[in-house]
């Protein structure tokens, strides 16, 4: 069974780079069959904090993005972790290293004033003397001193590294006994099963250490897939110049959940030149063997065609449930079908829609100068209250028969259509645009439309 995971550090946000590693992660366990689970890397206590995590969830619930069985916490696992250091130091793979810091520092200096690596040297590797006193060690890992290690990388096909340039004995575990990076993760992902890993490429530095890690407890190593950074349009990493990284700010921007998927999972992934992607479909289709092989461009028009797409497919039951955040509650509206299908294809966002439908169904308190001085002009109240007269006396349902009410006035009254459109629009509006009046009055019904006409002659006059 495919058990793929999301291990992020809870130092901020959940940001652009990493939901889309958990969603390829998502959907490739999910084609699969298989489990898809969470690991908060939360080891590093001055960086990591319960908010950062608890921001994480958010993200994951309102993408509904779920994992799999209980979330797993680094900060808990410690006991597990000095079990295995314990094993690795009495199987004579891993020692204690008293180097001091000085030392340490020193070898440094003389490594680059010689123009050579910055590596340990091994010192204390056959170390078998008395400890010197009043330095508390350091665990090291036996690394490998020669030879090389391939990371067969489902993205970027089989890299080997040579163990003399990139390893040395690097620490497992600090002098006060916390574990580090590679060697946690090597040991998750073995323990939680997971045969599966797909990761931003900026860790595949990491990967050879960790490779080391498994071979010195045995363990099976998983298949890798090393996921191309996402770029801005200069050909840049991705920062938080580019405009939202936190993944909550396109919710607060008014992105669907589906749009941001979508967007999502073709940076840095295709199948053809298929652009729109249902969730199961991409559930069906996604296989990492399709990710790119170079990063991938952030283009926001692209996102903004996406969501409008998503709002304009969205049936209104949801949709009137996705403007719920953005102050808007259309959810028992009678009419909220019209509403809808009237405004859905003149938003970008459900932040652009949110204030379509409250202006609809706001009485105007105020009326746009420009608009006033266009419409209120020669005998644009006759009109109105010819039409108002119209309404009293019948009964107009549906926009159509509104329409029709607009257009027995116009050829009473002998005007063009325009006579009577204008003035009615800045009279229900208080200004020019949105959709058509025949269909607001529906929305509004009657008595509201009565009240904004007979409002804006009061207010104008
Ligand atoms: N915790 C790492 C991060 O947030 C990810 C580790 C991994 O995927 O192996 O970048």
């Amino acid at each position: 069974m495919v058990v793929t995971r999301f291990a992020p550090s809870p130092t901020g946000y959940l940001h652009i780079g990493g939901l889309r590693t958990a969603l390829f992660s998502y959907l490739w366990a999910k084609n699969r069959g298989g489990k898809f689970v969470l690991r908060i890397e939360d080891t590093d206590k001055a960086r990591n904090s319960e908010e950062a995590t608890a921001a994480i969830l958010k993200a994951f619930e309102w993408l509904g993005l779920e994992a799999d069985g209980e979330i797993t916490y680094q900060s808990q696992r410690d006991e597990i972790y000095a079990k295995y250091i314990k094993q690795l130091l009495d199987e004579g793979k891993a020692y204690k290293c008293y180097m001091s810091k000085e030392e340490l520092t020193e070898l440094r200096e003389t490594q680059m004033a010689n123009k050579e690596r910055t590596m340990y040297d091994g010192r204390y590797r056959d170390f078998d003397g008395t400890p010197p006193e009043g330095v508390k060690p350091v665990i090291r890992i036996k690394a490998p001193l020669t030879g090389e290690i391939l990371v067969k990388d489902g993205v970027k096909g089989t890299i080997s590294f040579q163990a003399e340039d990139i390893l040395d004995d690097f620490v497992i575990a600090r002098a006060d006994g916390a574990p580090t990076y590679n060697f946690v993760v090597a040991i998750d992902d073995h323990l939680m099963g997971i045969n599966e890993v797909i990761r931003g490429d900026d860790h595949l530095s990491n990967t050879p250490k960790q490779i080391v890690v498994y071979e010195a407890l045995g363990f099976d190593i998983p298949a890798f897939y090393h996921v191309p950074m996402i770029h801005n349009a200069n050909g840049k990493k991705l920062s938080k110049r580019d405009g939202a990284t936190d993944v909550m700010d396109y919710k607060e921007m008014g992105y669907t959940p589906q749009a941001l998927l979508n967007f999502l999972v073709r940076l840095g992934w295709s199948h053809g030149d298929q652009e729109i992607f249902s969730f199961d479909e991409m559930v069906k289709l996604f296989n990492p063997k399709d990710i790119n092989k170079s990063a991938s461009i952030y283009n926001t028009e692209k996102l903004d065609w996406l969501n409008s797409h998503y709002i304009k497919n969205t049936p209104n039951d949801e949709l009137a449930g996705l403007l719920l955040p953005y102050d808007v509650d259309i959810t028992a509206h009678e009419k909220k079908e019209t509403i809808l299908d009237a405004l859905k294809e003149r938003a970008k966002t459900l932040k652009e829609l949110a204030p379509l439908v409250t202006e609809i169904l706001t009485t105007p308190t105020t009326f746009e100068a420009k608009a006033i001085k266009k419409a209120f002009k020669d005998n644009a109240f006759d009109v109105l209250k010819a039409y108002s007269e119209k309404l009293k006396t019948n009964d107009p349902q549906l926009a159509s028969d509104y329409h029709a009410l607009m257009e027995e006035v116009v050829s009473e009254m002998e005007i063009g259509f325009g006579k009577i459109g204008m003035p009615l629009r800045v009279a229900l509006l208080g200004k020019m645009g949105g959709p058509n009046i025949d269909v607001i009055m529906e929305i509004i019904a009657k008595e509201e439309t009565l009240l904004r006409i007979s409002q804006a002659i009061t207010e104008n006059s």
